[in-house]
């Protein structure tokens, strides 16, 4: 897929699903533990997890949830899964937060973009994409997270050959406006989880297939429309 063709269907996707800014009404803070929540599991089960953690833990601050036992953030986090690894590192994450910024994650979201990256990333428990969605999400940096769906539609369209989070990101950022990666960002979520699912992507239905180098290239493999979902949609 050339330029013109990916901001084609960039406009095909965002016009077709209606922006969903997940975001809305939480903390900075509450963004980060969202987003470790949400690695390898369903967005109903991340909120799960999230919400019994409020319920568990009062209003989520880095003071509070560094002073929890790890074992009472397990526990109340158990319906988002890899509870056991999770919790270390959100409360070795606040604690660093507590410590390294007096609490206040918004003041590394108030460096430039890059060196907000550095000091996020230089967290506990804090990859690149994890980082990446605190930025966009609740910093309004124009960075494009790669989530697992947004990795697995970049290789159909063949924006790049390379597997690795940055060479995708900056595939995707390469030809993204910069206000645009935000909202490019959740349609290409969306779609993933509406009709190009990892296993038997729904092709036929795809509103932008004509531009889709996947689709042109294994025609073998052209999904079917399928009468319902057989999988719960995943945030990456
Ligand atoms: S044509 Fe198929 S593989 Fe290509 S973007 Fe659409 S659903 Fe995904």
């Amino acid at each position: 897929m050339d330029q013109r063709a990916f901001r084609r269907t960039m406009r095909t996707l965002e016009s077709r699903y209606p922006t969903d800014r997940w975001t809305v009404g939480m903390s900075v803070f509450e963004v980060l533990v969202s987003t470790i929540l949400s690695q390898s599991t369903t967005v109903v089960n991340e909120r799960r997890g999230l919400q019994d953690l409020r319920c568990r833990v009062g209003a989520l601050t880095p003071e509070r949830l560094a002073d929890q036992p790890v074992e009472k953030i397990a526990r109340a986090i158990w319906h988002a899964g890899l509870a056991r690894q999770k919790a270390p590192r959100i409360r070795a994450t606040a604690a660093a937060i507590r410590d390294r910024w007096g609490g206040h994650i918004e003041r590394i979201l108030a460096l430039p973009t890059e060196r907000a990256r550095a000091e996020l990333t230089a967290l506990p428990g804090v990859g690149p994409k994890t980082a990446d969605v605190v930025l966009a999400m609740a910093g309004r940096h124009p960075t494009f997270p790669v989530d697992t769906h947004i990795a697995r539609i970049a290789h159909r369209w063949e924006l790049t050959r390379h597997k690795d989070y940055e060479s995708i990101r900056a595939a995707l950022e390469r030809w993204t406006p910069p206000d645009k990666r935000t909202t490019w960002h959740l349609a290409i979520i969306a779609h993933g989880r509406a009709l190009c699912k990892a296993r038997r992507p729904r092709c036929l239905e795809c509103p932008v297939r004509r531009d889709c180098d996947w689709f042109r290239r294994t025609p073998s493999q052209r999904g079917r429309p399928r009468s319902r979902p057989r999988h719960a949609p995943t945030k990456g």
